[in-house]
């Protein structure tokens, strides 16, 4: 994966956050406080002024976005994307490009970190129940020799599954915790915002802008 790549992945995530920042402030709104798509969309919207403004490597790059979004997003969700970003970005090279085993270790170490920070596990209702079971199917895939192509066109149709399977869910991590019960019945934005990225990744790969 080159550089170019790279950030179109996160101009594509970028976009379709843009394009479902209500529907993410109305999944917010039934569990939350109604901010998730207004709060990743600023993000997000810093992130891409980072990869346009770039020159560096992947390492370089992809710090200025942890950065961005640490700086823009408020919450829960800015604390996990920009900490777990800051470690995808110590996992990839200094270099304009990198392998796809070396990019999926870097998603690795951002799910880790998420993990270790958030503390929540399958099941809780978060991004997590995206973010875990798509690390597992990407390293087993690269672990088998399957193309990042492959799995990422896989994930898109998995992801968005996950994602709306959290609906049954009751909340365990999170503001939505505190409403119990009540949080069934809704789908999880983050979870939801997650299915996004994989959405991104996919159309960066495939040459396609979002
Ligand atoms: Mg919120």
């Amino acid at each position: 994966m080159d550089d170019a790549e790279f950030c179109q992945i996160w101009r594509n995530f970028a976009k379709l956050i843009e394009e479902n920042r209500e529907y993410l402030n109305s999944l917010d709104a039934a569990i939350g406080d109604a901010d998730h798509g207004t709060n990743m969309a600023r993000g997000m919207a810093k992130a891409i002024e980072s990869c346009d403004g770039a020159n560096g490597g992947l390492r370089e790059t992809s710090k200025a976005i942890a950065m961005a979004m640490l700086s823009t997003v408020g919450g829960a969700s800015g604390a996990l994307w920009g900490s777990g970003l800051l470690k995808l970005s110590a996992s990839l090279p200094e270099t304009r490009s990198c392998s796809e085993r070396e990019f999926v270790e870097s998603v690795d170490a951002f799910v880790t970190s998420v993990h270790d920070r958030g503390k929540a596990n399958l099941g809780d209702k978060t991004m997590l129940d995206v973010f875990l079971p798509a690390r597992d199917r990407l390293n087993a895939g690269v672990a088998a020799g399957e193309s990042l192509l492959m799995l990422a066109n896989e994930l898109v149709g998995e992801t968005a599954a996950w994602a709306a399977n959290t609906k049954d869910l009751i909340a365990l991590k999170g503001r939505a915790a505190y409403l119990g019960e009540r949080s069934r019945g809704h789908v999880d934005p983050g979870a939801f915002s997650s299915s996004l990225w994989f959405k991104s990744l996919n159309q960066a790969l495939e040459g396609k802008r979002a």
